[in-house]
Parts: C-alpha cells; sequence; structure tokens
C-alpha cells in the first residue's frame, strides 16, 4: 500500500506511522527526518535546509521533491511506503502523483491525522525525541522511564530545535495555507480518510488500522472520505 499521513505538525503523524510501518510491513519515509540527519551530519544538503527549518518554513520544493523521489528508488520502497510530512503542497502533491503515475502507480489512502491546535501546541512544547532512533515521548502524557534516555534504544532524548512555541505558531501558519488545502486535493480523489489523535499513542494506532481497514474494505467513490472517532 502507498499510504500518505496528512496533518498539522505535532498531530502525531510520526506515531500513527510506526506501528502502521510494522503492521504492513512498508517503511515510513519523513522528509522531516531526512532533513534532520543530515543537518546532524553537516552535509551540504544539511546546511542547505537549516535555515528554512530553523524558521519553520518549509525548504524549496525542487529540492525536497528531488530528495524524496530519490529515496522512492530505494528497494524497500517496491511494496509500499507511509509518507510523513510530504507532500506539503499542492504542487508537491502533482509531482508525486507524476512520479508515480511513471510506472502505473498512485497513491491507495490518505489518512488525515487531525487533533485541535491548543492540544497541538500544548503536545509540542512538551515533546522529547530520541536523538538515535527518533522515538517520541511527553514530559506529560508519555514520559520515558528514565529522565531523557530511550525506553527502546537508550539514546539520549532531546527537545527539537523547532519545537520551541514562536517556530511552533510559525509551523501551524505554515500548514494553514500551504499544506490543509491538500485535504480537498485527495477528497475529491475519494481516498481521504480523517481520524481524531485526541487520546494516546495506543488508541491512535488502534483508529489508524481502523482507518485504512476502513478504507480497505471500502468502495472509491465519493461517500468514501470517512471520519474515524
Ligand atoms: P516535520 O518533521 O515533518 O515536521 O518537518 C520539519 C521541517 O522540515 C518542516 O518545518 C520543514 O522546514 C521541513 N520539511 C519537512 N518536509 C518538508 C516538505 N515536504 N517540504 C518542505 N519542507 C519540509
Amino acid at each position: 500500500m502507498r499510504i500518505i499521513l496528512l496533518g498539522a505538525p505535532g498531530a502525531g503523524k510520526g506515531s500513527v506511522g510506526k506501528p502502521l510501518s510494522k503492521q504492513l510491513g512498508i517503511p515510513v519515509i519523513s522528509t522531516g527526518d531526512i532533513f534532520r540527519k543530515n543537518i546532524s551530519e553537516n552535509t551540504k544538503l544539511g546546511q542547505t535546509v537549516k535555515s528554512y527549518m530553523e524558521k519553520g518554513a518549509l525548504v524549496p520544493d525542487e529540492l525536497t521533491v528531488k530528495v524524496l523521489e530519490e529515496r522512492l528508488l530505494e528497494e524497500n520502497c517496491s511494496k509500499g511506503f507511509i509518507l510523513d510530512g510530504f507532500p506539503r503542497n499542492i504542487f508537491q502533491g502533482e509531482k508525486l502523483d507524476d512520479f508515480l503515475n511513471k510506472d502505473g502507480k498512485s497513491i491507495d489512502v490518505v489518512l488525515n491525522v487531525h487533533l485541535d491546535d491548543d492540544i497541538i501546541i500544548n503536545r509540542i512544547s512538551n515533546r522529547q525525541v530520541c536523538e538515535d532512533c527518533g522515538a517520541t515521548y511527553n514530559k506529560i502524557s508519555h514520559i520515558s522511564q528514565k529522565p531523557d534516555v530511550c525506553d527502546k534504544c537508550g539514546g539520549h532524548l532531546i527537545v527539537r530545535a523547532d519545537d520551541s512555541s514562536d517556530i511552533v505558531k510559525e509551523r501551524i501558519k505554515t500548514y494553514y495555507k500551504q499544506t490543509k488545502p491538500l485535504i480537498n486535493y485527495y477528497k475529491k480523489r475519494g481516498i481521504l480518510v480523517t481520524m481524531e489523535n485526541d487520546s494516546g499513542v495506543e488508541e491512535g494506532a488502534l483508529r489508524a488500522f481502523a482507518a485504512i481497514e476502513h478504507f480497505k474494505n471500502s468502495e472509491k467513490n465519493d461517500e468514501l472520505n470517512g471520519v474515524v472517532k
């Protein structure tokens, strides 16, 4: 299956993507993670994207599309993939369609992960991420057993540079202006399912499975775009 996770920053796309990836046996591809890795390794790409990310702005489309397409050509994407954070605007969505259509492929389902903005801001301001494996924690609702140490791999937990409240507000603005129009783009195609992600990581995973199942069991038509609560 080829799946897109849509949603505002902090809505929980990452924590929904991981269990889906395990269940379906396909990789999660996060353009944000690719960029962060390049920044930490101080590559040329990392140096280029850093200033955009620090402002909460989008990295230029040409560059992002190239990075994504190169990743999709890797072998472990042949059975399918879950995109987390791409596309971020209609242009990127169209480029992705062109890229897949060349091989007679297309996106099967778009999971719109929804959470109210005030909860997002609260959630992000308490978020910690493992430097090594990318697992996410929350200082209030999902606390690591040892402070600042990842339960899964023992890595060090950090606060993402772009999770400070001013930058988060900027990222949410960017989402409304550029990314949200993608909801209609996919709705028109009958491949959009929306889930509320307001009840913790485990419940979020269950709702995501249900949303994908709901989609798999439905006919492709205008009535399909569902809401899973
Ligand atoms: P994320 O981890 O998806 O929240 O992305 C973190 C940051 O990486 C964003 O705020 C953007 O600066 C950049 N980024 C990630 N994905 C994209 C994309 N598809 N297009 C442009 N910029 C992106």
